[in-house]
């Protein structure tokens, strides 16, 4: 049964939304518990949490779509839930399951049906797993108590208006080290992105770039999210890197480049000097799926792609196969939609 709830779908943006239920399980000597939903939107630890001291704390991003024939779709759930085990590993956390994870962002998802915007909106319930290090600690060592949860809230089309392409400005600061936890989804890597994000914004750009940490010479990650261009002869490039974070929606894009519009696709180091290489360009994540980028400043030099206004075919191409599927419209890969 589906109740109503008073929310104005055409204007929802990406804001905290208090839903009704949100999934909380703990782990104790050596195992999870059973694991429950939970109305009380408020996290109770102790003040010896290593979250709280050093970053021992993993997160992921991920959406629920509610399709044409009524029907909720997953996007690739699996490839979250196995990208939160590996940044677990990375710091030292236990991991849950890919089966736990599913069947618990399964009954998120069915506990606050309400609140997935209707199919046509362009909204969808956004999705946040994460894992945080509890208990009575002091020093710097991996907690023995930990709380896993996902919790969800209604969000809106990222571009209200279709597709907009918008600027961004290459920072002198580093997001991650190269031998550092840039590959993995740790909320310490955020922290440190604010300030450049903001000063980013101060000069009117949409966000930050930033570059390699060894060498200051090639593309890492357009604020939170990974970039992608389109070369003169049609190959879709993304950059490679251990400190990148490889997000779905990139490996999902290139996958679509290759197999549905027939472009040759290559990981390789894309160097913020040969930007002229790309016709388009753009940046991908959960969140926008893709943000067209307009131009980049570097230094004193501002490079325009395609357009400062308008957003180019193959990135358009891309961007339609891909909310296309995820909203169920057009046929999935094998495996790609996880029907709730
Ligand atoms: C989450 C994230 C992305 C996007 O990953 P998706 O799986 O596509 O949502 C890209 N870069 C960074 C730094 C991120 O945290």
């Amino acid at each position: 049964m589906m109740n109503t709830v008073d929310i104005d779908w055409k204007n929802l943006g990406f804001n905290y939304i208090k839903t009704d239920q949100r999934y909380i399980s703990y782990w104790k000597a050596g195992s999870w518990d059973e694991g429950t939903l939970s109305e009380d939107n408020q996290v109770h630890i102790s003040e010896g949490s290593t979250a709280l001291h050093y970053g021992q704390t993993v997160f992921e991003g991920m959406k629920a779509y509610r399709t044409k024939d009524g029907s909720i779709n997953l996007f690739r759930a699996d490839q979250n839930a196995e990208r939160m085990q590996r940044s677990c590993r990375r710091l030292m956390m236990p991991t849950i399951p890919t089966d736990v994870f599913i069947e618990a962002v399964r009954k998120v998802v069915k506990a606050n049906e309400k609140y997935i915007p209707p199919y046509g909106t362009g909204g969808s319930l956004y999705l946040r797993p994460y894992m945080i290090g509890i208990g009575d600690n002091i020093g710097v060592k991996p907690a023995e108590e930990y709380l896993f949860s996902i919790f969800c809230m209604p969000v809106g089309a990222y571009f209200k208006g279709g597709l907009t392409p918008s600027n961004f400005v290459v920072s002198d600061y580093d997001r991650a080290a190269g031998n550092g936890t840039g590959a993995a989804k740790v909320g310490g890597n955020y922290g440190g992105s604010l300030l450049p994000g903001a000063e980013a914004h101060k000069r009117n750009f949409s966000d930050a770039i930033y570059l390699d940490p060894t060498t200051h010479t090639k593309i890492e990650e357009v604020g939170a999210a990974n970039f992608f261009g389109i070369t003169e002869d049609n190959k879709f490039v993304t950059p490679l890197s251990p400190s990148i974070l490889p997000s779905i929606t990139k490996y999902s894009l290139l996958y679509l480049a290759s197999e549905r519009l027939g472009l040759d696709v290559v990981e390789r180091e894309v160097f913020i000097d040969r930007l002229d290489e790309f016709k388009e360009a753009g940046a991908c994540g959960t969140a926008a799926v893709i943000s067209p980028i307009g131009g980049i400043q570097y230094k004193e030099e501002f490079h325009v792609f395609y357009s400062e206004t308008e957003t180019g075919p193959v990135t358009k191409k891309l961007y339609d196969e891909l909310t296309g599927i995820q909203y169920g419209d057009i046929e999935a890969p094998e495996g790609w939609i996880i029907k709730v």
